[in-house]
């Protein structure tokens, strides 16, 4: 008999509810960074990736408001189709500059970046080689267009020089987050370089955390390092996280963003964001360049610094890390689970991170440090984060237990 789609996907359901995995949906009824309202409670916010506090920032705003009067709402069309608006023209501009980059395309979200690339770039029977840690989308962007995807353990590019070398005739792609969203720490950027060179295979860097944070000006993780167009041919970056809007880019030659503005198919099949949005999203670019964007990065890197002593006071695992993403390693899903709620007791909004975004047995609190955090704020963080630790028995030097 024909099993039925709906039933299976429900009992898919049941037995990750019966793991401890189900995630659960929680609507934000209020937010006023880093304040977040919850169940109708106000809790200190460290979940979201507003690395610089610039969502909700009076510039970002006042340029929304003034492109939604002069553009409206909806960009109505496809870039191709008529879609295509004189702020997402300047938009595309202003990354390109800031990257060091020829041109940069739009797409809407980095997920359909990263598929869309992807799917122009390689075919099958091709090569993508991967560190295992890779965001979701770059991983669903590899199955799409059926090249061969090979995962090398994190951060090992001398794995990665492994798997290229295995099929030294294939047309390759290289391909790493620049910033980890899950663990905050850099990839081996100059080796992945270096390999990418040596093994003539094409280096695709996703800096969707690291744009805006690191490397001067905030260009991100791959000029902090001082590898340019060349040794990185392929950039592509995210707006929702430290630029504080929606949407993501891919950065290079003028050739290459002009060959995937005829065939990345998430690009030419889907409407172009909000005018509003690219203007709101270039006075972020332009911010984040600037005098204000250097003084919040450096706010930023005290509040990281302060959160680290504070733990390796306290004898806390975070995991090393010199970027926002402040991983607290607990172990198992239901510890996590235990420790967000028992902060979400404590006024704190900190989400446990769970298989299958992280691998078995490392499930984890994902703590998301911005600019916008006061040092004081920070510090009742660690001390919420004391009791909890002092609750679980630190004494036996395991991992905690629930508290
Ligand atoms: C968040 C993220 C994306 C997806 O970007 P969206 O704009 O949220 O779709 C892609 N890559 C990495 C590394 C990310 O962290």
């Amino acid at each position: 008999m024909r099993p039925d789609l709906l039933a299976r996907l429900a009992a898919r359901q049941q037995a990750q509810a019966g793991a401890g995995l189900l995630r659960r949906l929680r609507t934000v009824e209020d937010a006023a960074t880093p304040w977040v309202v919850i169940g109708g409670r106000r809790l200190l916010g460290f979940a979201g990736n507003d690395y610089l506090g610039l969502a909700a920032h009076p510039a970002l705003r006042g340029a929304l408001q003034d492109a939604a009067r002069r553009w409206g709402v909806g960009a109505t069309a496809a870039h191709l189709l008529g879609g295509h608006r004189a702020p997402h023209a300047a938009l595309e501009e202003a990354l390109a500059a800031w990257t060091g980059r020829e041109a940069a395309l739009l797409f809407a979200t980095g997920y359909m970046a990263n598929v869309g690339v992807l799917d122009a770039l390689l075919a099958r029977g091709d090569l993508c080689v991967q560190d295992k840690l890779d965001h979701a989308s770059l991983l669903d962007g590899a199955r799409l267009c059926g090249a061969e995807l090979r995962r090398y353990p994190h951060a090992d590019a001398d794995a990665a020089a492994r798997q290229l070398a295995l099929r030294p005739g294939a047309a390759a792609l290289l391909a790493s987050d620049g910033v980890f969203s899950m663990d905050g720490d850099v990839a081996p950027l100059r080796a992945l370089a270096a390999l990418a060179q040596r093994s003539r295979a094409t280096l695709l860097i996703d800096d969707a955390h690291g744009l805006g944070v690191l490397g001067a000006r905030g260009a991100g993780s791959t000029a902090a390092v001082g590898l340019d167009a060349r040794a990185v041919p392929v950039l592509v970056g995210t707006l929702g996280k430290a630029l504080g809007t929606q949407g993501a880019f891919v950065a290079g030659s003028r050739a290459l963003i002009g060959a995937l503005a005829q065939f990345a198919r998430a690009h030419v099949y889907s409407t172009a964001p909000p005018p509003a949005v690219a203007a709101a999203t270039l006075a972020a670019v332009r911010l984040a360049q600037g005098d204000e964007g250097e003084a919040l990065r450096a706010r930023l890197r005290e509040g990281i610094a302060q959160l680290r002593a504070g733990a390796a006071a306290l004898g806390l695992r975070l995991l090393p890390s010199d970027t926002p993403i402040q991983p607290l390693l607990l172990g198992d899903a239901c510890t996590a689970l235990a420790w967000s709620r028992a902060l979400e007791q404590a006024g704190f909004h900190v989400p446990a991170i769970r298989p299958p975004t992280v691998p078995q047995g490392q499930a984890r609190l994902r703590i998301a440090l911005s600019a916008a955090h006061a040092p004081e704020q920070i510090g009742r963080l660690l001390e919420a984060l004391a009791v909890l630790h002092a609750k679980a028995g630190a004494a036996t030097g395991a991992v905690p237990a629930a508290p």
